[in-house]
């Protein structure tokens, strides 16, 4: 076959795999714009302590909100930002906004117990971002601007991210806590070899993935994971959070088998920052 030059200028309308290219660098470039104009927010889930209920910390999660108001969820365009350069600057930009936030946040939050630890805010990394130089000193310094202690902001690396850059997820670890920041190994029980990381790496703690919790509520195989990944969690003196729970059932059996932490949309959905601190100030006046 001959290659015909115009085919290319007529790609555009076509389905081919031209079509797909050009849509994806629209998209990149859209984003681009995007960051510049502000679109990128940030909304905030509720991690509660389960049992009481009470909002120990959030989990900082982007929205793309297009000028007609739309939210675009991140599974639409975070790929977009990994493939091209642009989740570096998204992803040091993500840590500032998130330590502002936790920050304005901290003033509505009174400890429940004597053991809780100040209000926290999880942030997702990418592998990308494994290999920023310019990252780590980005958490130093929104941690030192904001005024937070190190503890309070914590980075979630997925199982397989951590898995696939082994050795540079080390390192980033290691300098993490060299920080004083906790790494939180995210959507926990997806990937391979989970235990023996779990005995190797020095994370904080893991956020199991929510796939076990529906699974939990449908066989018993799914619920024994779940009570196992729980006891391990705990024996392992790791904080570990239920992703997830959609039910107060699903509640009941995580904080039955162990897990102290839970996350989900049967406690609260993300929320814009205001919705966060109204959250905050409602659980306050109910002390
Ligand atoms: P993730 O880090 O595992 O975040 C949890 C996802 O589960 C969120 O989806 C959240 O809205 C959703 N979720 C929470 N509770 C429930 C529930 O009870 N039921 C169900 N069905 N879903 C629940 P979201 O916000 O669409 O984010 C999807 C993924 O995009 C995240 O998964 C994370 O991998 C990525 N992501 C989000 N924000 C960022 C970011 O700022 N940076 C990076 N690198 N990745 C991000
Ligand atoms: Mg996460
Ligand atoms: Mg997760
Ligand atoms: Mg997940």
């Amino acid at each position: 076959e001959t290659f015909q030059p115009d085919q290319i200028v007529r790609a555009p309308e076509t389905d081919g795999d031209g079509n797909l290219a050009i849509k994806r660098l629209r998209l990149e470039q859209a984003l681009a714009e995007a960051m510049r104009k502000g679109e990128l927010v940030l909304f905030y889930q509720p991690i509660v302590r389960l049992g009481s209920g009470h909002i120990v910390g959030f989990e900082a999660l982007v929205r793309w909100r297009r000028s007609d108001g739309s939210l675009v969820p991140p599974g639409e365009f975070i790929g977009v930002l990994e493939d091209s350069n642009l989740i570096m600057e998204f992803g040091r930009w993500a840590i500032r906004r998130a330590a502002t936030d936790l920050h304005l946040l901290g003033a509505d939050y009174h400890p429940h117990r004597v053991d809780d630890e100040p209000l926290f805010c999880s942030v997702n990394l990418s592998v990308r971002q494994f290999g920023d130089p310019d990252l780590l000193p980005a958490v130093r310094s929104a941690v030192d601007d904001c005024g937070l202690q190190p503890g309070q902001l914590r980075l979630e690396i997925t199982e397989s991210g951590l898995l696939n850059n082994l050795q540079a997820a080390l390192e980033l670890i290691e300098q993490c806590h060299q920080l004083g920041c906790r790494v939180v190994v995210d959507d926990f029980g997806t990937g391979y070899s989970s235990l023996w990381y779990l005995h190797s790496l020095p994370v904080n703690g893991l956020k199991l993935d929510r796939s076990f919790l529906q699974d939990s509520t449908r066989s018993q195989r799914g619920l024994r994971i779940v009570r196992a990944v729980g006891r391990l969690a705990v024996d392992l003196d790791m904080y570990a959070v239920a992703e997830g729970i959609e039910t107060p059932e699903q509640a009941a059996i995580c904080h039955d088998l162990g897990l102290d932490f839970g996350q989900g949309f049967f406690f609260s959905k993300a929320v814009p920052v205001a919705e966060a601190q109204a959250l905050l100030r409602q659980q306050a006046e109910a002390l």
